[in-house]
């Protein structure tokens, strides 16, 4: 917990420092807002005029994501579907379709890897929790029989979601970052911004031609797992509309009797994946899909993980 505490105040500093930065930018057209949403700190920054409009309706749109998909929020659309009966059909918000049947396709593709069914593990595991220790193994072989990654029923058509069992449940937050800022980039597009970069809590997407560079790309640089927040591993140089997306046992875990527990759960053990890496980044064409591969390849590993990546035609890093 005192990790996640550390997170928390670093997040918060860096946020009184961008304002700051965004007021000595201004002169430069550069303009840059902060919200904390979904759990972690989400930026947004133009490069153009009149942009303030554009990023205050991203950010509401985000803001709307952020309730449907809000696991604590008993009226969210994931609550409704996390207390319904099954076999009953429960109609809910087109952008929750659009995420549970993504979702559904990568985890068929990762066999199971990325499967938001596994609420009632990740509700057992509590890593947003104040002085968390690892559940018992009973509750977590009782958890693991709960998830199944086939017992959601989604119609598109009639945007409706049936469980097939009553206890399924579902936790939206291995997607719904990269979701949101695909859905901000397409409003900022949508309102004439040419020059964006969003970052929703490692999940960035870039759009257009980054006017500070002289290669007028965009430079992502990837954190270095449980170094100081800025110290890269690595540079990634993108162009136009891509996302860039990271997933790692650094972002929320805590420790107990000196082992770090984190918070990308294998569904086939119940326990954190292990791996000899500690994050995982993907360069793909959306974010949403990035964000699923990202979670999905750090459960698979780095072999299927590559092969997984392929199938998209993503990029896929793994940094120790
Ligand atoms: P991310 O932040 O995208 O790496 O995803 C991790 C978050 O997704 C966790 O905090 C959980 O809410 C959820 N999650 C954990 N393990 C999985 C998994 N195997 N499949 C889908 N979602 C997961
Ligand atoms: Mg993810």
């Amino acid at each position: 917990m005192k990790n996640l505490k550390l997170t928390l105040s670093a997040l918060i500093v860096l946020a009184l420092l961008s304002g700051l930065f965004v007021k000595s930018r201004i002169g430069q057209k550069e303009y840059t807002q902060q919200e904390f949403l979904f759990d972690t700190l989400c930026t947004i920054t133009t490069y153009s005029k009149s942009d303030s409009e554009a990023v205050n309706m991203a950010f509401n749109q985000a803001t709307q994501l952020h309730r449907l998909a809000d696991f604590f929020d008993t009226a969210s659309d994931v609550s409704k579907i996390n207390n319904a009966k099954s076999n009953t059909p429960i109609s809910v918000d087109s952008n929750i379709i659009n995420m549970l049947a993504l979702s559904q396709e990568i985890c068929q593709k990762s066999k199971g890897a990325f499967d938001i069914t596994i609420a009632p593990l990740s509700r057992l595991w509590q890593f947003d929790s104040e002085g968390s220790v690892p559940p018992d193994k009973d509750q977590i072989n009782y958890a693991l029989t709960l998830v199944n990654g086939d017992g959601l029923i989604v119609d598109t058509k009639a945007m409706t979601v049936t469980k097939k069992s009553d206890g399924i449940s579902i936790d939206l937050g291995g997607i719904a970052k990269g979701y949101a800022a695909d859905k901000s980039a397409e409003i900022l597009k949508n309102s004439g911004v040419r020059s964006a970069l969003i970052d929703f809590g490692g999940n960035i997407v870039t759009l257009g031609e980054n006017p500070k560079t002289d290669s007028k790309k965009w430079r992502i640089g990837l954190q270095t797992p449980y170094a100081p927040t800025g110290e890269y591993s690595k540079i990634i140089d993108t162009c136009g509309e891509n996302a860039v997306v990271t997933s790692g046992t650094y972002q929320r875990y805590f420790e107990h009797n000196g082992v770090k527990y984190h918070h990308i759960i294998d569904p086939k053990t119940g326990y954190p994946a292990k791996q000899s890496f500690d994050s995982v980044t993907v360069v793909a064409p959306n974010a949403a899909l990035a964000d699923c591969l990202a979670t999905a390849i750090f459960v698979i590993g780095e072999n299927m993980g590559k092969r997984l990546a392929a199938e998209y035609g993503a990029e896929v890093y793994f940094l120790p």
